[in-house]
This record gives structure tokens, sequence and C-alpha cells, in this order.
């Protein structure tokens, strides 16, 4: 599948539309008693882990946990469109509760995928009950992003015939959210048939946790070293019983939580967005408001507008495909949290800009934003780890389709600049051409080698099929005569010269930067990629932000 989206009419798992509004709801209620502004701020200056507002939110009343929770171990049985719905909308009240409750699904996810009924029922129960803060142990002090580095160790202990009744646990982890108040973990330790998750709970004998970190951002939240010193867990803790499972396990619901992370970045950004454009309608500067200024809001303000709605219609096609059951999806959870998170960190970044001083002023919140965002182009797999993802696995599949992959997506995008005229489809379709070419190029002259050259790879990559997802997004919303088709529709025209800018950029950066190409060659690639033909794609670009400036700030 090219990745064109969900065929209407197929069943999705989890909730209808209105239950998933009940919950966002219940999240935007927690403003008004439990997480007011006032009551974040204090979290955040004195670095408070809100133990007790999260069991809060766990409890009878609230119960966001059960969102997450399949129906048949007492949850709601929600899927991947509601996970990042909901998670986005408490992201928007603060990103370090939000990565506390993350951390409880986290947590959850090898028990989800691998766990054996026995277990589900026991500790995802518990979860459901609300009685379990839970955390995910993966990271190392020598096994960041190369988790197969790691040295945690789990031993078998055997009874006298011979059978395993437990493991003893030895080693070290880093960094590890909610750690030091988690009722259990879901730790991954080494075992002679490879790496595997175990359940340990909070009371085993020599399981310890080190000091908070004190961090740059995500305050709200507690990160801190464990320690395991011989500790036994009992067989049954082993997740899912058979030793070895654990990358396996832990790859498999990659597409779904960097998924979540990148919506976790657009609520923060969605949050200092949201405060920017009020004041811009406010704040007098030179005799008018700053959202009259042009050059403010085609700098700071529409770029990253286009952004977050191109990353959303990204974010909500993958989880729409997820909940209709395809698997496969981590390439396409790299693209999102790539994509998502760098767009949201430099929202957040342009936010803080464009109040000036304020900006700079914790009172205003989007200096704590900007703080907060910047760990979700770190944790979870970083940017770099993405990038090496997504081009090696695009590269591969570029040549087991024999080019069919981009093809497609070119071929959908002719068609659809038939009835959809402005919206850059054009320019996707010429993008895609050209990507399949270069992924070509660069395997026949083994410049796949070389990382930054891959690096260059994945981004045009990313900006395409999240450039893509917009369009398809614009065409529906357009179908469907939506009062947003107007809006997306410009948005996606504008994005199409954002991944055109990077195509005409990063092109002769793989052609001339690699050194190994002749001038005849490279003027040969750059005609038969049409690559002139990209200019177009800033025909009446002003315009078009103009337009765009106009909706946002109901001009
Ligand atoms: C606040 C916070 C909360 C966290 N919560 C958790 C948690 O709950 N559970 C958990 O298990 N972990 C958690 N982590 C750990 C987090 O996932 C890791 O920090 C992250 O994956 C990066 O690993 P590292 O810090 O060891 O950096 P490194 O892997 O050492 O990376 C350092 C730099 O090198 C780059 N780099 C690494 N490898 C390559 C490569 N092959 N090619 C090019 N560049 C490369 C990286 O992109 C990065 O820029 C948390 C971290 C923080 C800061």
């Amino acid at each position: 599948m090219a990745g064109s989206g969900v065929e209407t009419g197929t069943a999705l798992k989890g909730l209808d539309a209105e239950s998933r509004q009940m919950v966002i709801d219940t999240v935007r209620q927690l403003r008004e008693r439990l997480l007011t502004k006032e009551i974040i701020s204090e979290f955040d200056k004195k670095e408070i882990f809100p133990e007790e507002t999260i069991r809060k939110m766990l409890g009878p009343e609230i119960g966001l946990q059960l969102l997450f929770i399949p129906e048949a171990y007492g949850g709601m049985g929600g899927g991947a469109l509601d996970c990042c719905a909901v998670t986005r909308e408490m992201s928007r009240i603060c990103l370090g509760i939000a990565t506390a409750f993350f951390a409880i699904q986290l947590g959850s996810d090898p028990l989800v995928v691998g766990g054996t009924e026995e277990q589900k029922s026991k500790w995802l129960g518990a979860i459901a009950e609300g009685k379990a803060l839970v955390a995910y142990a993966v990271t190392e002090p020598n096994a960041g992003s190369n988790v197969a580095a790691l040295t945690t160790k789990a031993d078998s202990v055997r009874n006298e015939a011979g059978e395993i009744t437990g493991y003893q646990i030895n080693g070290t982890k880093q960094f590890i959210s909610t750690g030091a108040y988690a009722d259990f973990i879901t730790l991954l330790a080494k075992t002679p048939e490879g790496p595997t998750f175990f359940v340990v709970e909070k009371e085993a004998k020599g399981f310890d946790h080190g000091k908070d970190e004190e961090k740059h951002g995500i305050r709200a939240s507690s990160t801190s070293p464990l320690s395991f010193t011989d500790v036994f867990v009992p067989a049954q803790n082993l997740i899912g019983g058979i030793p070895g499972k654990g990358l396996a396990q832990s790859n498999k619901v990659f597409g779904y939580t960097r998924l979540m992370v990148g919506a976790m970045a657009l609520g923060a950004s969605d949050a200092a967005m949201e405060i920017v454009i009020s004041y811009a309608k406010e704040r007098i500067q030179f005799g008018s408001p700053l959202s009259e200024k042009q050059g403010y809001t085609h700098k700071l303000i529409v770029p990253n507008m286009v952004r977050l709605e191109a990353a959303t219609a990204y974010i909500e096609e993958i989880a729409k495909r997820l909940d209709a059951g395809e698997q496969d999806l981590q390439i396409e959870g790299s693209i999102a949290k790539l994509f998502a998170t760098e767009s949201a960190n430099k929202t957040a970044d342009d936010a803080m800009q464009a109040l000036g001083g304020y900006g700079y002023i914790n009172e205003f919140e989007v200096e704590k934003i900007k703080r907060d965002v910047k760990i979700t182009c770190i944790y979870e797999g970083t940017s770099e780890i993405q990038q090496n993802i997504i081009s090696t696995f695009r590269w591969k599949k570029t040549r087991k389709t024999k080019g069919e992959y981009y093809n497609s997506i070119a071929l959908e995008m002719e068609t659809l600049n038939r009835t959809l005229k402005d919206a850059g489809c054009r320019f996707y379709q010429l993008a895609a051409n050209a990507l399949n070419e270069i992924i070509t190029l660069a395997h026949e002259n083994r410049l796949t080698r070389k990382q930054y050259i891959m690096f260059a790879l994945a981004d045009m990559i990313t900006h395409l099929e999240i450039g893509v997802s917009l369009a398809r997004k614009a065409s529906k919303l357009t179908e469907a005569q939506s009062a947003e088709a107007e809006k997306i529709t410009l948005m996606s025209k504008i994005f199409s010269n954002e991944a055109s800018q990077l195509m005409m950029q990063n092109v002769p950066k793989i052609l001339m930067g690699s050194g190994v190409f002749d001038e005849k060659k490279i003027s040969d690639f750059i005609k038969a990629i049409s690559y002139y033909q990209l200019l177009g794609s800033f025909h009446h670009l002003i315009g078009d932000m103009d337009r765009v400036a106009d909706i946002i700030f109901e001009r």
C-alpha cells in the first residue's frame, strides 16, 4: 500500500466521535481544577512531580488511562486516533504531565503486544483500576539510541529439578520517566536468548532509584536512574513467557508510540500558537496590530501553522490505518515523529520571538513550552535515529518495489491534480518522481553508505509523504464541502513549495556535494527530474500566505 489512506467504510478500532469528544472534554476540564495555569507553573518552577494529581487522573472519577486499556481488561479500548487526540489535548495543558501519563501507556505496551492472558489481566487490570503508575525502563548509561548495547542482565534461577523459577536481574537504567514512583515497571534486560521484557514491581528487593534529574523542561515529570542488584522476579514476570522477544515487542509498537510523541509535540505547539495568535491581534506597534504586519505573519506564524496542519493530516491518516488493522507502520511512525517534533520545536521558538520580550518571561507560558517541547525531538528515538530509519527503509522499499512505491504516489497526485487544482499536487507528483530517481542514483553509486546523504534523503522523503497526506485531506474536505477546505487546500499548496524547496536544495547537495558525478551527469539528471519545474511552486506563494493569514487572524 502506497499510503493512500483508509477506504471509507472500513471498520476502525476505537471510540466513536462522540465518546472521543467526551474524553477530550474531560481533559479540558482538568484546567479548571487539578491543572490550572497557576498549579502548572508551580510544578514547573519547583520541579514537582505531582504524584497525587496523576493518581487522581487515574482514579474512579476521571480514569483517563481507561482510554488505552483494551476492553477485555476493563478499559475503553481506544484506538490510535483516540489516543493521539486525547494526548494532544493533555499536552496543550502541560507536556510534563502528558509525559507522565504517556509513561504509563508506554510501560503497558510490552504487555499489550506480548503479554500472556494471565499477565494482561493482572497488570493491565491493575492499570485499568487506577492502582498503578507504570514506567518503561529501556535506556541505560551506555545504551541509548543503540538499545542492543544494553548490559542489564537477567540470569535464570532454577529449582532442584532444573526448572526455571525466576530471574535475577542486575544492572542500571537511566532517564526513566516516573521510574522512582512507578508501582511496577516493564524492564528490558539481556538473556542468553536476547533482550527480554520483565515486569519488576516496586517492592522487589534490590530495586532502587537514584535522585530525580534536574531538567531543562517537562519539569512536572520525574526522570531518574534505576538500579537493580540481584533483584529476583518470578518466571511469571517474563512478558510473554518466552525469552528473547523484547526487541520485536518494542519494535511492534513504534508505529504507534512515535505517532503519539508526534501528537504530544503538536499539542504543546498548539498551545504556543494559540497564545501568540491572540496576542498578535491585540499588540499594537507602529500604529497597527502585529497580526497585520506581513513580515511578522509570514515569517513567524503562517509557515508554522502550515507545518502543524501538515503533521496533523499525516498523524490522523496513519492513526486511521493503525486502527484499520495495518501492522507494519514503524517507518510512518518515524516520519510522523521526526516531522511533528521538529516542526513543534521550531514553532515554539518562533512563538517566543513573536511575543518579543514577553516571550522570554516565564509568566507568558511560551517560554515554558519552548523548554518542554525540545524533549520530543530526543526521547522515543532521536530525530537523527528517525532519519536513519526513514532513509534506510524507504531506500529498501524503493528497490524492492522497483520504484513502484513512489510511482504510485506520483500517479495519485497527478490524478488528484485534475480535480484539485490549487493544492500543489503537481509539485508533489514531480517530487515523488524526483525522489525515485535520486534514491536510485544514490543506490547505484553506493552513496547510501554516506550517512549525511541518507539524512538528506530522509528529509525529502518526510516532506513529500507529509505533504501528500495534506493534499489528500484537502481533497476529502473539498469533496465534503467543508468550511475548512479552503484553508487546508491553500496550506497544501504552500507546503508543496516547502517540499519543492527542500528538493531543490537537497538534490544538488547529493549530486554535487558527493563529488562523484561529472558536469554532464549532473545536468542530465537535473533535466531528467524536471528540476526547474519545481520552481513553479513559488507561483502566487505570497498571495496564498496572505489569504491563510486572513483566515488565521480572522481578518
Ligand atoms: C526527560 C527524559 C525522559 C526519558 N524517558 C525515558 C523512559 O521513560 N524510558 C526510557 O527507556 N528512556 C527514556 N529516556 C531516554 C531517551 O529515550 C534517550 O535519551 C534517547 O533515546 C537518546 O539516547 P542517549 O541519551 O543515550 O543519546 P545517544 O544515543 O548517545 O545520542 C547522542 C546524540 O548522537 C546521535 N546519534 C546516536 N546514534 C547515532 C547514529 N547512529 N547516527 C547519527 N547520530 C547518532 C543522537 O541523535 C544524539 O543527537 C528519557 C530521556 C529523557 C531526557
